[in-house]
């Protein structure tokens, strides 16, 4: 008998089911070693399927994205009780990823906008999807939105988490071996190295050891120099606050890490570390000099939350009455 593995996806774009596929020919290899037994992406087993096979008989669920909605959380709860080993893949999973970035507006502020408001909507009805509605006598239902985006393991327990957006082929590779291997660190472990991204960044000898920003500039609107560290060219880089495993994709490809890695084990909270190294760094000391630099920042929790609101100290923006917003 073949271990079984099912991959499943939540709140996200479908980067991370390309990664599976990006293991290229070594995906034959898995498909060989194992049986799955739903990838809603690409085999046709259904939500029946699982709930038919006994508890823990799949080895271990895959599953990425972040969990928005009812039936997420359903599937989320099935396969950990259906599964040995669940697996938070990809950084929405791990930590809400970009997803999480609606924390910062309330289910009805998007809702409105998404329906109402966006620019390119023409919705004079002002029609909007129902949990329940009837057409031509049956009744149709499809999933409610919470009122927060979370991560994964913030709705079930979560074994391993295997991380980025996507997970690089090298990172899913290596973990599914340690996985079938059954060579694998204490529960709870991100399966990259616990160490930061510019231990590993081929720009990191030219990294300043005082840095003083007299502005931020975005990397959109710079000529950007390809040999030196981003943060020297006044460049946001969240290298120092996030784990390394990717190879520096990003900075080979001239651009700052983003912080899809996550923080590393000693870091709480991912966003809190690089604003607090940046902020402890901006060279005037008068109120107005400081909100000129920092005015190079437009989208602060974009910039430094980017993957990790969901599980950020913050979490979300409170709009709501308590016994809401914990929903
Ligand atoms: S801050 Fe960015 S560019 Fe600089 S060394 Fe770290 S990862 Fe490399
Ligand atoms: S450089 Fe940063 S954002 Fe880019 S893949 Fe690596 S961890 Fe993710």
């Amino acid at each position: 008998m073949k271990p079984k593995i099912a991959i499943y996806w939540c709140a996200s774009c479908g980067g991370c089911e390309e990664a599976v596929v990006d293991l290229a020919e070594d995906i034959l290899g898995v498909v060989e070693a194992v049986d799955i037994v739903l990838w809603p992406c690409a085999m046709d087993f259904k939500r029946a399927d699982v709930e038919a096979m006994p508890d823990g008989s799949i080895l271990a669920t895959l599953l990425n994205g972040a969990i928005r909605s009812t039936e997420q959380e359903e599937m989320a709860h099935l396969l950990r009780r259906k599964s040995q080993f669940m697996i938070a893949y990809g950084a929405c999973a791990h930590l809400g990823g970009v997803p999480g970035l609606a924390n910062q507006f309330s289910l009805e502020h998007m809702l409105k906008f998404y329906f109402e408001d966006g620019p390119s909507n023409v919705n004079p009805e002002k029609t909007r999807p129902q949990p329940v509605s009837t057409v031509n006598g049956h009744e149709l239902t499809i999933p409610k939105l919470h009122n927060v985006v979370r991560a994964l393991d913030q709705v079930v327990d979560v074994d391993y988490y295997i991380p980025g957006c996507p997970p690089t082929p090298k990172v899913t590779k290596a973990a599914v071996s340690a996985l079938l291997e059954r060579r694998l660190p204490p529960k709870g472990s991100v399966l990259a190295p616990d160490i930061a991204l510019c231990d590993q960044c081929p720009r990191k000898a030219t990294k300043p050891t005082n840095l003083a920003f007299t502005e931020f500039k975005r990397p959109h609107l710079t000529q950007l120099d390809p040999q030196t560290c981003f943060l020297a060219q006044g460049v946001v880089c969240m290298g120092p606050a996030t784990r390394s495993g990717c190879e520096a994709l990003c900075i080979g490809g001239n651009m700052p890490c983003t912080g899809c890695f996550g923080p590393t084990s000693r870091v709480r909270d991912q966003g809190a570390k690089i604003l607090s190294s940046l902020a402890s760094n901006v060279a005037p000391k008068d109120a107005a000099e400081i909100d000129k630099v920092l005015a190079g920042i437009p989208d602060p929790v974009g910039t430094f939350y980017r993957y990790s609101l969901a599980k950020s100290m913050l979490r979300r923006k409170v709009s709501l009455p308590v016994d809401q917003v914990l929903k």
